[in-house]
């Protein structure tokens, strides 16, 4: 009789074990737009959220970028150095920004394209740190995504110099 409340003890003690294994989380997913309400690559209505509310669902890092128009360190983000087939999506709302055939080798640090969709990104002059630059917003969320220089390669002679932690990539062979 002991033996057997030993084995149940022993059994019940197992079964404890096992519900504080980690949970497994795919690399994959989008972490962001999983707690982020107003995030949809299908909605293209404009939203109009307070930076009080959007603290709350970004990412401290990207909250910094697309808020308070923080730069990522050069060389550092993930899309830098990547050119893999897809579209490239705003990290905060889901609006479409950007086609990979439009992105091109640059030595600058950060993702570089020569072209922006029209109906994703919108411009505003930007003179702070002493510099005269034009800064790309995103046209659905007005969240700061970069600036755009006009030392880009042909056909348009712009270079969309932009933050990885403001873009969401999409590979056209993802279902
Ligand atoms: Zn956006």
């Amino acid at each position: 009789m002991k033996f057997l409340v030993s084995i149940i003890i022993l059994i019940f003690l197992l079964g404890c074990k096992q519900k504080h294994q980690p949970i497994k989380i795919t690399s994959m997913e989008n972490k962001e737009a999983k707690n982020n309400p107003y995030y949809s690559r299908t909605d293209t209505a404009k939203l109009n959220i307070s930076n009080e509310e959007w603290q709350k669902i970004l990412a401290p890092d990207l909250y910094a970028i697309s808020r308070e128009a923080a730069t990522e360190r050069a060389f550092t983000g993930k899309y830098n150095e990547f050119d893999e087939t897809g579209d490239y999506y705003c990290a905060v709302c889901g609006n479409h920004l950007f086609r990979s055939t439009s992105k091109f080798a640059s030595s600058c640090g950060w993702p570089s394209f020569f072209e922006a969709d029209k109906e994703g990104v919108y411009y505003k002059r930007d003179q702070t740190y002493g510099m005269e630059r034009v800064e790309v917003l995103c046209k659905r969320c007005d969240s700061h995504l970069g600036h755009v220089f006009d030392d880009g390669p042909k056909p348009t002679g712009l270079r969309y110099c932009m933050n990885s932690i403001s873009l969401e990539f999409v590979s056209d062979s993802q279902p």
